[in-house]
């Protein structure tokens, strides 16, 4: 056994293996050590190698998966180990051969398919990264639902790219550079290292070739070798781990770089897009639009609201759907009744295709047809009438089959759920296989003949406490209590009985009619196994031969979910169709916060006051100043994530939208530092701020919440005067600033396309009401004592403040003062010529000098010549 144990484990060096022994998985030598320790389980040991006692722990198999959960989630890979063959089949080869053990699958961190170790609502993504000569790629799958992606990745651009995707294990090259890989770690990534060969695009071009049985690799798209060697590594560690039963990866879909709407991820956070600031799902934006009812609905809200498009045609005809399914309430609403029954068919699908059959899966996908063609038919029914219906409807339903075939013979085959027939679970129908309605028969009549074996052998023996039962370890037996088995054994009855226990209280026995019963219900229920397990395989193969439709309809089941749940959503919150356009605009009339509106409304705590925002190419930039609480936070992130929002194909909160389309949003937003990332909180501010001025495009929309409060006044206010004046004039896109610097306001005065901005508020006897209007102009007040008031610092606080305030402003830079700054700024080009003019003279005579004759005096001279010029 350990030179099997020893011989399987050399394959498999990295992942702990689950060796099946009987009912459980055992783990040996380090193995051993580690699970006891990560799993706080009994470490014992088991028989000697080299005279050394060999280490050892297990799991029961039956409840290995809580174990393999707490191992996979600690970055821990586990092969799992089965006997390929029954002990009969062993002792068939000779009578000291042991069962053949193979690694059936290894279970790591992206590729998982167990139900309970994944996310319902969330995709379990595997990522390979590659580059070859400068050109990045990465590609990456969820082998639970098939799906394929690649795609071309600038370095500036790949950790954006990961956030969107968040994978649960990444693959590289060990050629990736050590810097790199740290880098991964760091950001905590499971990195999980593969040899070069897997990412060479040549051999990666032959494993897909063979894999999807093609002549090209072009007929899928095209494909650089970078990308290729990517899409290769993937599919090189499943067939690795999944022991080559990949049957469900889907051809790889090209993701084409202006096809997405870029989120960055510092935005991702700011904006609460999948959790709150708090880390909560609850408050998020995706909590508010997930009204879907299938699980793959809700993955594909989930990749949506992470990647919305960027495409104008896409994004219009998502609107459309959503439009329809908002319209006809009582579609939808009968199509989301529907749908609230549909099981997650598309992973029990993977389930069947990587492991063995299982009924429980079976059942699902069964389920899962059934709730399919039901969909079908009463939307074919909607096409049908009289109402106009969206081109994208249209094509959804065509790729949702009818499984007819398949299912009459599921109906015939497979009940819905699990039989209680003669004590035993069963999934197969009655009337679907002759011989086992016969064995059935058999063990049925069994119950009675051993209840008439029963009687006979009371009237026999005399004895009427007399029992016949069964347990898992003797099987049948003859029960009798101590007292009347000692006067039995003196009867001439006795003979036929055989013993097999003593008890404390009773004695048990057997019989040749016993036995021989026994046999028989054994045989049957034996032979009952193998046909179920048989009609099971058949049940299966139905299945997968199928499963590209069965994939396609359970893809197209999560549009019409993820659509009709927008679109009732859209009607229960009041929001509107925005129109999505190719001009620079960003017009919203009254539009809101979903989140904020909706934890107002929770807690009664008032009403959302909406709010205009009107950005287009000669009002560009808003530069929005006002005490601090009034909203201003609100208004920027509330229109970012209109965008967000419309671009996904979803109504927004607003009166009306008109949205000119946007290929990246950026925020700049709060105060937070990073120190495992060794950055300070002013490190963070400026990371995110030259994200935004490097890579900002035309087409970009900015939010900055203030820049520069994490350094001094005067530097944070340089720092953000000049941010402005770039993106005014370089960068040149729709941006939303505010602003605590007040001398910032002043700006509209040399940069036409910047208007301001301010929060209303009231002071009513001494106190400040927050109105929450955005309305034009600027404030020259931040009212933050008023505010800290609030928050309950001491009056002695406040009030010092508030002195100390006075006499700040008395001697602050007057209004006159502030528009010679400014002036100066226009002057900056100006005096950039001359400094550099200059520099020019200044090393023309440096260069001239004779320095080994020059006195100290005539030194000094020119030292104070030069100085004098460049102050001047
Ligand atoms: P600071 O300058 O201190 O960062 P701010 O002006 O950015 O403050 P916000 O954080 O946007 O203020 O808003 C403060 C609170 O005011 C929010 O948490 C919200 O409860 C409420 N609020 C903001 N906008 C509105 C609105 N339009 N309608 C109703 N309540 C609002």
């Amino acid at each position: 056994l350990m030179k099997q144990y020893l011989k399987i484990k050399a394959n498999h060096p990295v992942a702990l293996l689950f060796f099946r022994m009987g009912d459980f998985y055992e783990l040996f030598f380090d193995d051993a050590y580690l699970a006891s320790e990560v799993l706080n389980i009994t470490l014992t040991k088991r028989g000697k190698l080299n005279g050394e006692e060999i280490p050892m722990c297990g799991v029961p198999h039956h409840a290995s998966d809580r174990y393999i959960e707490t191992l996979i989630k600690k970055g821990f890979h586990v092969a799992i180990c089965e006997q390929t063959e029954t002990p009969e089949d062993a002792k068939k080869r000779g009578y000291k051969e042991i069962v053949n053990r193979d690694v059936v699958r290894i279970i790591t961190p992206g590729t998982l398919v167990e139900d309970n170790l994944l996310e319902h609502k969330k995709s379990n993504f595997l990522l390979a990264i590659n580059e070859i000569r400068g050109d990045l790629s990465i590609a990456w799958t969820d082998i639970s639902t098939g799906s394929f992606f690649v795609k071309s990745v600038s370095k500036g651009n790949l950790y954006s790219s990961m956030e969107r995707i968040r994978p649960s294990e990444i693959l590289i090259s060990h050629s990736f550079s050590e810097e790199n890989i740290l880098g991964l770690k760091e950001k905590n990534y499971k990195v999980t290292v593969l040899s070069g060969s897997s990412f060479n695009s040549t051999n990666a071009q032959e494993k897909l070739l063979d894999h999807y049985g093609v002549k090209t690799i072009k007929s899928f798209g095209s494909f650089s070798f970078s990308m290729i060697g990517a899409l290769g590594a993937i599919l090189d560690y499943l067939i690795m781990t999944q022991n080559s039963n990949i049957l469900q990866l889907m051809r790889p879909v090209l993701e084409d770089k202006n096809s997405i709407l870029e989120i960055d991820q510092h935005t991702r956070k700011n904006l609460e897009i999948n959790f709150s600031l708090a880390g909560e799902k609850e408050g998020s934006l995706i909590s508010i639009l997930d009204t879907t009812k299938t699980s793959f609905g809700s993955r594909l809200l989930d990749l949506r609201v992470n990647a919305p498009s960027a495409d104008i045609n896409t994004i219009i005809e998502s609107l459309s759907v959503t439009e329809f399914f908002n319209k006809e309430a009582s579609i939808a609403k009968a199509i989301r009744e529907i749908l609230s029954n549909c099981p997650d068919f598309e992973r029990a699908l993977s389930r069947l295709a990587c492991y063995r059959s299982s009924f429980q899966d079976l059942i699902i996908l069964k389920k899962g047809i059934l709730v399919t063609r039901e969909v079908k038919s009463l939307l074919k029914k909607i096409i049908n009438g009289d109402k106009k219906i969206p081109k994208k409807i249209t094509s959804i339903i065509l790729e949702i089959y009818d499984f007819n075939d398949a299912l009459t013979f599921l109906n015939k085959a497979l009940s819905d759920k699990p039989l209680d027939l003669v004590n035993k679970v069963s999934y197969i129908n009655p009337g679907f296989d002759a011989e086992l309605d016969n064995l059935r028969g058999t063990i049925e009549k069994s119950g009675s003949i051993l209840q008439k074996l029963e009687e006979d052998l009371i009237l026999n023996t005399n004895i009427s406490s007399l029992k016949i039962k069964q347990n898992n370890v003797l099987g049948y037996f003859i029960e009798l209590t101590s007292k009347s088995a000692n006067a039995f054994s003196e009867s001439e009855n006795s003979h036929d009985f055989i013993h097999r226990q003593t008890t404390a209280n009773t004695v048990r026995f057997t019989n040749s009619q016993l036995i021989s019963l026994e046999t028989k219900i054994n045989t049957a229920l034996s032979r009952i196994e193998e046909i179920e397990n048989r009609i099971c395989g058949q049940i299966q193969k139905v299945i997968l031969d199928l499963s590209s439709e069965i994939r396609s309809s359970a893809e197209s089941i999560g549009q019409i979910d993820y659509f009709s749940s927008l679109g009732v959503k859209a009607r229960e919150e009041n929001w509107v169709r925005p129109d999505i356009l190719g001009e620079k605009v960003l017009e919203i009339c009254e539009g809101r916060h979903p989140v904020v509106e909706n934890n107002l409304r929770d807690k009664s705590d008032g009403t959302f006051i909406p709010n205009d925002c009107n950005l287009n190419q000669k009002n560009l930039i808003n530069l929005i100043t006002g005490p601090n609480m009034a909203g201003k936070s609100t208004f920027l992130r509330q229109n970012a994530i209109i965008i967000i929002m419309a671009q996904l194909g979803s109504f927004v909160p607003a009166k009306k939208a008109r949205i000119g389309l946007v290929d990246r949003v950026f925020s700049r937003i709060g105060a937070s530092d990073d120190l495992t990332q060794g950055h300070s909180t002013f490190m963070i501010e400026m990371l995110e701020t030259a994200a935004i001025i490097n890579q900002a495009t035309k087409r970009s929309f900015v939010i900055l919440d203030e820049i520069g409060r994490g350094t001094s006044t005067f530097d944070g206010l340089s720092i953000a005067w000049a941010t402005l004046e770039h993106l005014h004039n370089t960068n040149n896109c729709r941006t939303l600033f505010a602003t605590h610097y007040h001398e910032l306001a002043h700006l509209d005065e040399s940069l036409p396309s910047l208007s301001n901005l301010t929060v209303k508020i009231k002071e009513h006897e001494g106190e400040l009401i927050f109105l929450h209007k955005i309305v034009k102009g600027f404030s020259n007040h931040s009212f933050g004592i008023k505010v800290a008031k609030l928050a309950g610092i001491p009056n002695i606080v406040t009030e010092r403040a508030s002195d100390i305030l006075k006499s700040l402003e008395d001697s602050s830079v007057s209004n006159r003062k502030k528009n010679k700054i400014l002036n100066r700024t226009k002057k900056i080009e100006k005096k950039e010529s001359s400094d550099a003019e200059n520099q020019s003279q200044l090393k023309n005579l440096l260069k001239s000098l004779d320095i080994d004759n020059l006195s100290p005096k005539e030194a000094l001279h020119l030292l104070y010549k030069i100085q004098g010029d460049l102050k001047s």
